[in-house]
């Protein structure tokens, strides 16, 4: 049993918070409105009363957060990707990071099929031709698309996997369903990609000059941001579809507006967005992308398991133990968690 207060930057689902109450912890939720998000003033006030804080990818957890409370044990991040936390001042301030990765993996990679299928077919579009009335007869030209298996002319289509961890991987396995070709781009995993049967190795230029399908599976660091700009854009089919559910800043989104208004590509399939919840200019307006509100992991049983993970590292950093999924674990060896830890312990007179 972990006692202490988490405190919750936004609704997660009960199964979370129920975790949190059973594990003999309080869980405190930011008391606004499910569509608001906490300020960046009602972050630090939170902080200052909490011994580990659950946050959300829509909160940005930086250095002034982090500062704000000498004894805070943790910071337990609801989703896999961790780009909305100042991690070096995390780890230089001995803060353990929690994520939530394995469980969303798949709900991912499904949605990120319904997003290339959704766009390559047409079927918003198509949605919103019925909807409106419009279907008089069935004509051979209504509402063409491209195919992604072999289809009628039997050219095998190609698939590029950009980033090889655990959703690429997923989104390349069902790739066989399809019957399609899939290279691989992902550094670091070279050795693997060469060894992994059915896919191909291919430098970014190379995947981006050859697939029919471009899907964007990288986190968001420096290094990855505006990976996707008007020279790699270039570099595309004509009627090739870019799919994202990674990070919306992995694409120069202005670049890509103008990429698909002169139908220099075929489309786009996005969950992300560069200006989370904008979205640039010009881009609702057109009519070859499918738009989504970042649901890649939104299914009720992932949606659950991620707040049961969540809440799991936050009660492991608050009875001071290794969190099950850290990001920065080196923290535990450093002389700053230990002063962390035993401040806490102080100041609740432990
Ligand atoms: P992961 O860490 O398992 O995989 C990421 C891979 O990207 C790694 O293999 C890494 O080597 C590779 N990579 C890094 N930089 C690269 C580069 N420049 N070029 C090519 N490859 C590069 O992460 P994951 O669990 O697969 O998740 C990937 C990302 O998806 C997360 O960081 C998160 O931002 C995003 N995500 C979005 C949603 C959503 O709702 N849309 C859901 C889950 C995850």
């Amino acid at each position: 049993m972990s006692s202490g207060r988490v405190y919750v930057t936004r609704r997660i689902p009960a199964a979370g918070l129920e975790r949190i109450t059973a594990g003999g912890a309080d869980a405190e939720v930011w008391p606004g409105a499910p569509d608001e998000v906490p300020s960046h003033h009602d972050l630090v006030a939170a902080v200052q009363q909490a011994d580990v804080l659950l946050s959300l990818l829509t909160e940005t957890i930086d250095a002034a957060v982090l500062r704000a409370n000498p004894t805070l044990l943790g910071v337990s991040n609801y989703a896999v990707g961790y780009d909305n936390i100042d991690l070096q001042t995390a780890t230089a301030e001995g803060i353990p990071v929690g994520n939530t990765p394995d469980v969303l993996t798949e709900s991912t990679a499904d949605l990120t099929w319904a997003l290339l299928l959704a766009t390559a077919r047409r079927l918003v579009a198509a949605d919103r031709y019925m909807r409106s009335g419009n279907y008089r007869r069935w004509g051979p030209q209504l509402l063409l698309g491209y195919d992604v298996s072999p289809g009628g002319d039997g050219r095998r289509k190609t698939l590029g996997v950009v980033g090889f961890g655990r959703i690429g991987r997923a989104v390349a396995r069902r790739a066989r369903g399809f019957d399609l070709e899939v290279l691989v781009c992902d550094p670091s995993h070279r050795r693997e990609i060469d060894d992994e049967p059915g896919v191909r190795w291919a430098d970014l230029e190379r995947l981006l000059a050859l697939a029919d399908f471009v899907s964007l599976h990288v986190p968001l660091t420096p290094a990855t941001h505006h990976l996707i700009a008007a020279p790699q854009l270039e570099l595309m089919r004509p009627t090739a579809i870019l799919v994202n559910t990674s990070r919306g800043p992995v694409i120069d989104e202005a670049a890509l507006v103008a990429a698909l208004r002169e139908q220099r590509i075929g489309g786009a399939g996005l969950d992300v967005y560069e200006n989370e919840p904008e979205m640039a200019a010009g881009l609702q307006q057109l009519d070859n992308v499918v738009l989504l509100p970042h649901i890649g992991s939104a299914s009720r049983g992932t949606r659950d398991q991620m707040a049961i993970m969540a809440a799991d590292n936050a009660l492991a950093m608050l009875g001071g133990q290794p969190a099950p999924t850290c990001v920065n674990p080196e923290v535990y060896e450093s002389a700053r968690f230990g002063q962390r830890l035993a401040s806490w312990a102080a100041v609740r007179g432990l």
